[in-house]
């Protein structure tokens, strides 16, 4: 292999080993190279400005007769902003005397002019004007792309088995890409609990996140090595590398199909305490993999997805159709399914949702849905709905306190009396439980858990929350600690609630999926651990492997330990003493 060998090391964001081609996803980032022209050559510029606005106002005159067409006029007309923007005759005029009188390229003095504008809007008082920034930003960019000749490469268009490069993935990235041909992903930014990540971790797909700088250090057709089991990326690797790396790959092959042996045997310990382990998934084809690791059911169904990716909301009844299909799909074992969690790092274009500057403190989840009763009502009708056809739980995202829980009970009652209206059947004991992501909820969670049938832990959430760590941030990704003697003191501190008020309590966050750290959970008393389907057998063998006075006893000496360190170091060396074949 012609090019250097390089070794980077990001975030382990979904197990496994792979090699393969890079295909380097472009990012938003344009750059522009700084060449001169000659005096004679202006004219010609001017006339490539020109042919570049016009094939721009179609562009953009195309999506918006699509968006008529296909939604409705109200959006279209977002992009009478866009049109606007490419009449500004302030904006050309500026671009055509700085053409003459710097002579450079077109796409050079464009790219300086539009800079200045984005850094005046973005600085101006009115409010009104200042959201304009993203729009002067999108039609910029076309109309860059358009002066380059680009065209940004879209998963869409994938022939061949690759490595995905990229920046970030969005959920749009992911929801379209042609699945087998995706091998692996390296990501610039993200954390473990990153929207990529959970991604790969459900596709099954080796991924390393939070790496920085890979879109600088690899080209496409690069061959690349990603171990995602512990964060390595390895660029052009030299014969010797990779011959370790495929005996790397055949062993982990092997184990897992030796952990795929116990799919038929009970998540049990060997001393007869049964644990339910489920699986979490984002869409409803991903049940046959949960079966086929042998998930009782899903702990964790995240909906959102279902509102990403188009130009309009799902209606109630393609909902309740995905929500029956996969209650039938997994029943006699539950589904519990999680009203909508956008915001934070999930965002639509069919809702036109505020710009914030710290998403995941604002307006998402529940506190959205509590905010738009109207289309809450129409997912909470369509779970009701499929609530008959399985064993279907609902829970609620992102609760901080326990009023939350009780005006979003209260549009539930709503909802349960417009079905009963019609005629229309649905359980009336269906289970609805709170998720526990938020420190106050946690601290609360005695008095939460008088309204509710159950808790399910999201640690992916609870760590940044106490932690004060953006659990998507590659730069603090160190700080993100599942293993921090708070979280632990949370996680016991709900666990102990639920026990009190004698209801069950699960785990849907990525922790419950990290084997040393079930030992302890099990320990702690978790009922429930709901995670990735390729998880599941490496958390049965836990399971199975430890008596619970034992689990018991070692999560009491973890709660003694004063940093995430030495409880992460006291969890592993126990695993390898107590738990046999896990990688
Ligand atoms: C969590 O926060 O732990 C969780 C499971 O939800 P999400 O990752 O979708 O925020
Ligand atoms: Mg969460």
């Amino acid at each position: 292999m012609a090019n250097a060998t390089q070794f980077l090391r990001g975030v382990p964001a979904s197990p496994g080993v792979c090699f393969g081609k890079a295909f380097l996803l472009d990012s938003e980032e344009i750059t522009i190279p700084r060449r001169h022209i000659t005096a004679e050559q202006i004219p010609q510029e001017i006339a490539r400005f020109e042919e570049a606005l016009i094939h721009t106002r179609q562009e953009i005159l195309e999506i918006q007769h699509r968006i008529a067409r296909e939604l409705d006029v109200e959006h279209a007309e977002i992009f009478n902003a866009h049109l606007l923007v490419l009449e500004d005759r302030a904006l050309i005029e500026e671009v055509i005397t700085k053409l003459k009188s710097e002579q450079l390229t077109v796409e050079c003095v464009f790219f300086d002019v539009l800079k200045r504008y984005i850094r005046a809007f973005s600085r101006v008082e009115d409010e009104y004007l200042r959201e304009r920034t993203s729009d002067v930003e999108d039609v910029g960019k076309r109309i860059l792309r358009q002066l380059l000749g680009q065209r940004r490469r879209s998963l869409a268009d994938l022939h061949e088995p690759v490595v995905i490069v990229a920046y970030d993935l969005s959920p749009s990235d992911t929801a379209t890409m042609h699945r087998d041909h995706v091998m692996g992903f390296a990501t610039d930014i993200g954390g473990r609990t990153s929207h990529t990540a959970i991604m790969a971790k459900s596709l099954e797909i080796p991924a390393v996140v939070g790496l920085e700088d890979v879109t600088q250090r690899v080209k496409s057709d690069d061959w690349l090595i990603i171990d995602g089991t512990t964060g390595v990326v390895i660029v052009n690797p030299d014969e010797a590398t990779r011959k370790t790396y495929d005996e790397l790959r055949t062993r982990l092959q092997a184990i897992d199909q030796t952990l795929l042996q116990l799919k038929d045997l009970p998540a049990q310990t060997p001393d007869g305490r049964r644990i339910q382990l489920a699986a979490n998934i984002e869409l409803p084809d991903e049940v046959p993999s949960v079966l086929a690791h042998g998930g009782e059911g899903i702990g964790l169904y995240r909906t959102e997805f279902f509102y990403l990716n188009r130009q309009d909301l799902p209606t109630e009844d393609e909902q309740f159709e995905a929500y029956r299909r996969v209650a039938q799909a997994v029943a006699p074992h539950p589904v519990v399914i999680r009203t909508l969690d956008l915001g934070g790092d999930k965002f639509t274009s069919s809702l036109k949702m505020p710009h914030e500057m710290n998403p995941f403190l604002g307006w998402r989840a529940v506190r959205f849905c509590l905010a738009r009763p109207d289309i809450f009502k129409i997912q909470l009708r369509a779970i009701l709905r499929a609530s008959t056809y399985g064993a279907v739980k609902m829970m609620y995202p992102l609760i901080s306190g326990v009023e939350e829980v009780r005006q979003a009970n209260q549009l539930l009652e709503e909802a349960k009396d417009e079905l009963r209206t019609h005629g229309i059947p649905y359980n009336a004991e269906m289970e609805v439980g709170a998720m526990i992501e938020v420190p106050s909820a946690a601290l609360t969670c005695d008095i939460i858990a008088r309204e509710v049938r159950f808790f399910s832990i999201g640690t992916n959430d609870l760590i940044q929350y106490a932690l004060a760590v953006d659990r998507v941030n590659e730069k603090i990704a160190y700080l993100y600690e599942p293993a921090h003697p708070a979280v632990l003191r949370l996680v016991k501190t709900v666990v102990d609630a639920a026990r009190a008020a004698n209801i069950w309590v699960g785990m849907c966050g990525e922790m419950a999926g990290e084997p040393a750290m079930a030992l302890l959970l099990l320990g702690l008393g978790l009922d429930e651990f709901s995670t990735s389907p390729v998880n599941i057998p490496k958390i049965k063998q836990v399971v199975r492997s430890v008596a619970m006075p034992q689990a018991q006893a070692l999560a009491q000496q973890a709660l003694a330990l004063r940093t995430a360190k030495e409880v992460e170091d006291f969890a592993a060396a126990q695993l390898r003493r107590l738990v046999k074949e896990l990688p």
